[in-house]
């Protein structure tokens, strides 16, 4: 069987199968959204998803049907006039563009790809709202640390701080007393199949959203918001949602609190730590983000010095694992490994020896 180190969709974790197979004997797939089994599913991916994240009391957790639709959410919700951007790659990129598709003033401090933020060269414009970051920068393996995140809306504490934390969460320790939202999908690190976003947010989001309504902006109709939290007070959704999806992570989110998040963290630091290991020895690749403190944990980014297309056939020819490739025009000289939760040490280390076979 094939095991993917595709950053996104990704491996499947270990008990991804048995939870849906638990959740089709169930019925999951026929119970009305409105009763109260899924209220009872809903509520107890909330528990566990607030466990795993440290989340207070004023955060709500709301589900969309992707990642790339809360961009537009948050920007909607909660960006009157100006957004600030730090733009490093084509994640971070997109949200930037979306603000401006919306027509709001887009802001951004822009860096070459491959290279990441500190707090101390960020600069933020005086009116922007909202300030957008991105933990892990998928298609460079750049990260943003959770630290420098924190000095950021420490130094702006009336200024909105949103995360994208897709591709990393749940590694990121962020401090949600500190941070104002959050959102990642379901389909990376906490290896599902993909169907499912997940938004934190807080009251002073809410806020923001409801003082815009009140103004006559569009924050948008369904997904609004204000409708989002209105229905989250009930453990409901505005629309009929992925409830298979929303019962499999909460019973995710239950095993990776077993496994305690402090756990998980180290354990991603020892795989990174050993993917980087080999490359800094290997003389086929090389470790494309040089900086050593925005190098991602999670999206390990490769420089070939042969064809990467060529690379990846071999690795999996040979072992039958799966690579991605690098993102755009990156695709033929760099492979990108995903370090998610669904590959152990073991699986990781398997990886290294056939990359060093080749
Ligand atoms: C994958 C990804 C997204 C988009 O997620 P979708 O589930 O495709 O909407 C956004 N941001 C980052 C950093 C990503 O890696």
């Amino acid at each position: 069987m094939s095991t993917f180190f595709t950053p996104g969709p990704a491996a499947l974790f270990p008990t991804v199968e048995g939870h849906y197979a638990e959740a089709f004997r169930q019925n999951i797939g026929s119970i009305s959204h409105r009763s109260s089994a899924f209220r009872k599913i809903y509520q107890h991916a909330d528990e566990q998803l607030r466990q795993l994240f440290g989340l207070p009391k004023e955060t709500a957790v709301l589900f969309t049907g992707s990642a790339t639709e809360i961009w537009e959410r948050v920007l909607m919700n909660t960006v009157e006039h100006e957004s600030f951007h730090l733009v490093n790659g084509s994640f971070s990129k997109k949200f930037f563009d979306f603000s401006q598709e919306l027509h709001k003033y887009a802001h951004a401090m822009h860096k070459p790809f491959g290279e990441g933020f500190d707090a101390a060269e960020v600069i933020v414009p005086e009116y922007a709202e909202l300030i957008c970051c991105t933990a892990n920068e998928t298609s460079s393996g750049v990260q943003m640390r959770a630290a420098e995140i924190h000095k950021i809306k420490k130094a702006h504490k009336d200024k909105l701080v949103m995360v994208d934390m897709v591709s990393s969460a749940p590694y990121p320790n962020l401090d949600f007393n500190l941070v104002d939202s959050a959102m990642f999908s379901v389909q990376k690190a906490f290896g599902m199949p993909a169907g499912l976003g997940v938004w934190i947010a807080n009251e002073k989001m809410l806020a923001k959203s409801e003082r815009m309504k009140l103004h006559g902006d569009t924050v948008g109709t369904y997904h609004s918001l204000p409708s989002l939290w209105e229905n989250y007070k009930k453990f409901e959704t505005p629309e009929t949602p992925n409830v298979m999806g929303i019962y499999v992570l909460g019973k995710v989110a239950e095993d990776y609190n077993r496994i305690g998040v402090d756990v998980m963290r180290k354990e991603t630091d020892r795989k990174a730590k050993a993917l980087y290991d080999f490359a800094k020895k290997s003389d086929q690749f090389d470790i494309f983000v040089t900086n050593e403190s925005h190098r991602s944990a999670t999206v390990v980014v490769l420089n070939c010095k042969t064809l990467a297309g060529e690379v990846i056939k071999q690795v999996q020819a040979k072992s039958d694992f799966i690579l991605g490739a690098g993102y755009g025009k990156m695709k033929e000289t760099q492979i990108r490994i995903a370090n998610f939760p669904a590959v152990n040490l073991e699986q990781v280390e398997a990886l290294i020896a056939t990359l060093g076979s080749i």
